[in-house]
């Protein structure tokens, strides 16, 4: 990725005097591809374009000895000495302005550093797609004199015609300015005289809503803020104020009031004339944050991930335009164009979604620290469960950290029970315990509502022969069909596909087939029988499908049309619903196992977050926990209500192995159709790193290898999948170290490979 000019001379090599004067000077762009060459590339400006070729836009460049024409982000332009070999020139601006500042092309260039991933690819990643759409063009193109002294004196007819087309003009217009006819023109085309420049067609703008200046309009905002909040709202307004950069964590429960010091913090950054943009994990899921800052806000832009490319891109260009005040999004609004950004929040930091999972796999949070601290202004992250990432950045004193250790209001956060699943009191036929159940009971006997977390969607789990133990497994993927019904239908996690189960075993012939494991559906199904006459509503992504599902159910939910809500890890984010008075946690284990250094960490952040969902009204509220392992530190914290003694007791063990955030993780996931191929181009992959490794003059004890081995998910669409990891205490290092490594691989053709840095998932 590094940028290296071809020809460069050195200052003191005195070339020979014809070479001295041969010299030309010129102005040269250097261009990178969206795909295919991952250099940079270097090409000569002709004069005609001089003036249109810029940093941010995109170029059209020939590539290649056909010189086929393709579309390249300009990265730099600069005027200088030509170099010896000749360089081809760029033949048209595909963008009436640049598309992305300066300021982003350092981000994108750091961040294809930082997480190996393409510089071209990254610039496509930034820039929404309706942005990168092509503009229409018309089949006449503008055409502009190329400046060049010509080899013979042009006629009269041609310096009419070239005069004419000193700045960008169409063929038609040139006939008729200056009587020339069209083969005039043409034969000055093919001399290289007069070229095609850009289009004659302007994309229609839609003109941008009238959103700017309009005054802050308060809903729900508190007369007064609690000590612990105002304590928070001064962290973040002293940098805001005086112009500089610092991060604030807010590690507050739920309900402390983290929101309503993001709204004043915004608020007061809007008074300013600056921008902010407020990131959480996912819109469809945190509807009620972003009705709160719609409601406080005159000029929001949510970037929803349903907006049509067209409406993405009339948005970016009132962003860009600096007429909206505040915009909320997912991970990749943090990219969103402020020209005058003063604020960034990311809300429920933790979330894995913030970290790509797809190329470039950047995480948000490392960006959003790269911009805010670029720009010089506060970064805030809110949490009630920070990422042990986060917490060790507060302990070492490089970010600062504000506790809002109580709910807003004086409600008390809700006694948490767990219940032992191995104790043979806690027997059931179904997944709820007596004593859930009893729990259950209690709260709507009180006249209140039932939240139920099972993070597991479908019928059953598995289905399973009772005579020969024969488990139904997707062709495709190394993963257990689950049950869904109605239809008795088997659905692949992995691939999505769906068939329909048969009535007796494929391997045996029993008419024995089970279901195992209880999924949100059976859930429901029990809830209904043991609890007839209460509303129950299921919110997992197979009742979800339908644009404005969540929000219909939620509000339903809000409106106590629904008294039971069974749900995956759905409803475990954000959700503020005062009559909910108790919370199950159906399966606390189900994923403390998985084969995956933070299973822990998300197991006590998705306990704590669903907990945190009960007893927010006046009536109060219950948790209760249904473990096999009550004893783990992480469903012991998670029911103590505090997260903290998890931390004390997790970041030790992550010390100790070089584990985040003590450690980073260079993950390299191989796929292939065939097995063989893949665990041996893992071994290839592991074999160059090692041969790295020992090279390393020092610190190579520090760093290890591991594997390669069968990922935890060994078959996924009919590919297997071998991995393996370079774990080291430096980031840096390691990503040198894997360059260094993988820089002449070739790679098979009946292979695909990927390379993950800081991975979340390791699946
Ligand atoms: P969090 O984001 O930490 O979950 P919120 O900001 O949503 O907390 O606050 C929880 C509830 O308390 C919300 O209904 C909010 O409107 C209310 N609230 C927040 N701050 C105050 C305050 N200072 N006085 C009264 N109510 C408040
Ligand atoms: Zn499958």
């Amino acid at each position: 990725m590094s940028h290296q000019h071809t020809s460069q001379r050195s200052l003191f090599e005195s070339g020979p005097q014809w070479a001295e004067d041969d010299a030309r000077q010129g102005i040269i762009a250097t261009v990178v591809l969206p795909d295919g060459i991952e250099k940079p590339l270097d090409y000569l400006v002709p004069a005609a374009l001089a003036g249109a070729v810029e940093p941010g836009k995109r170029v059209i460049v020939p590539l290649g000895r056909g010189n086929r024409e393709r579309l390249a982000y300009c990265v730099a332009v600069r005027s200088g000495e030509l170099p010896q070999t000749p360089l081809k020139s760029v033949v048209g601006v595909e963008d009436e302005s640049p598309l992305l500042s300066r300021r982003m092309l350092d981000l994108t260039k750091w961040m294809a550093d930082r997480w190996m991933a393409r510089w071209g690819e990254v610039l496509e990643a930034v820039l929404p797609a309706g942005v990168r759409f092509r503009r229409k063009r018309r089949a006449v193109p503008l055409l502009v004199a190329t400046g060049t002294e010509p080899a013979r004196k042009p006629t009269p007819a041609q310096a009419k015609v070239l005069a004419a087309a000193a700045t960008p003009v169409t063929a038609d217009a040139l006939t008729e300015a200056t009587g020339a006819s069209r083969a005039v023109i043409m034969r000055l085309v093919k001399v290289g005289l007069l070229c095609e420049a850009g289009s004659a067609t302007r994309p229609h703008g839609r003109p941008p809503a009238d959103a700017v200046g309009r005054p802050p309009i308060s809903h729900d905002r508190p007369a007064e803020l609690a000590p612990a909040q105002t304590a928070a709202l001064e962290a973040i307004l002293e940098p805001l104020r005086g112009g500089r950069h610092e991060t604030v964590v807010l590690f507050g429960v739920t309900g402390s009031g983290k929101t309503e010091v993001y709204l004043q913090a915004v608020e007061e950054t809007l008074s300013y004339g600056k921008q902010a943009i407020v990131l959480v994990p996912e819109i469809s899921l945190t509807p009620q944050t972003c009705d709160r800052f719609r409601a406080r806000f005159g000029s929001v832009a949510v970037l929803h991930s349903h907006l049509t490319p067209a409406e993405r891109h009339a948005q970016w260009r009132e962003i860009a335009a600096g007429q909206v005040g505040v915009v909320v999004g997912a991970r990749s609004a943090i990219f969103a164009p402020t020209p005058r950004l003063g604020l960034i929040v990311i809300d429920e930091e933790h979330e894995t979604t913030f970290k790509q999972a797809t190329a470039p796999r950047y995480h948000a949070r490392d960006v959003a620290e790269w911009i805010a601290r670029a720009e010089g202004v506060p970064l805030v992250l809110g949490s009630a469960t920070p990422a042990l990432e986060t917490f060790q950045r507060c302990l070492r004193g490089e970010w600062r950290m504000c506790r809002l250790p109580g709910r807003v209001g004086g409600s008390q956060l809700p006694p948490v029970l767990s219940v032992d699943l191995r104790d043979p009191a806690s027997r059931s036929r179904g997944a709820v315990t007596p004593r859930l159940a009893a729990g259950i009971r209690w709260a709507l006997d009180a006249g209140g509502q039932v939240m139920l977390l099972l993070n597991r969607r479908g019928f059953a789990t598995a289905v399973q022969c009772r005579a020969c133990g024969h488990t139904m497994r997707c062709p495709q993927c190394d993963i257990a069909f689950t049950l869904h019904q109605p239809g008795s239908r088997g659905i692949c996690h992995g691939c999505g596909l769906v068939t329909r189960l048969p009535s007796s075993c494929p391997s045996c012939s029993a008419p024995n087939l089970v279901p195992r494991g209880t999924g949100t559906q059976r859930l429901e199904d029990q809830i209904r029988a043991s609890f007839p006459g209460t509303r129950v509503a299921r919110m997992d992504t197979d009742t979800m499908r339908s644009r404005g599902s969540h929000e219909r159910t939620l509000d339903a939910f809000r409106n106590r049309e629904i008294d039971i809500l069974v749900g995956t890890q759905m409803i475990a984010k954000g959700l503020d619903f005062p009559a909910v008075m108790l919370v199950g946690v159906v399966n606390a284990d189900a994923s403390l196992h998985l084969a995956d250094f933070r299973a822990s960490e998300r197991t006590c952040q998705l306990v704590t977050q669903v907990g945190g969902r009960s007893g927010r009204g006046p009536l109060g509220g219950r948790v209760v926990v249904q473990t096999s392992t009550p004893e783990h530190p992480a469903i012991r914290a998670a029911a103590a209500h505090d997260y903290e003694a998890f931390v004390r007791s997790e970041l030790p063990i992550r010390e100790a192995l070089l584990y985040p955030p003590f450690g980073s993780i260079v993950r390299f996931v191989v796929r292939s159709i065939d097995e063989q191929a893949a665990a041996n181009w893992a071994g290839t992959i592991v074999d160059r790193l090692r041969k790295e490794v020992a090279a390393m003059p020092h610190d190579s004890d520090k760093i290890r290898v591991l594997g390669p081995a069968p990922a935890p998910i060994a078959r996924l669409r009919d590919r297997f999948r071998w991995h393996a990891q370079l774990h080291g205490p430096d980031g840096g290092q390691l990503r040198d170290l894997v360059r260094r490594a993988t820089a002449t691989l070739q790679t098979p053709d009946n292979v695909a490979w990927i390379i993950d840095v800081d991975p979340v998932e390791m699946l």
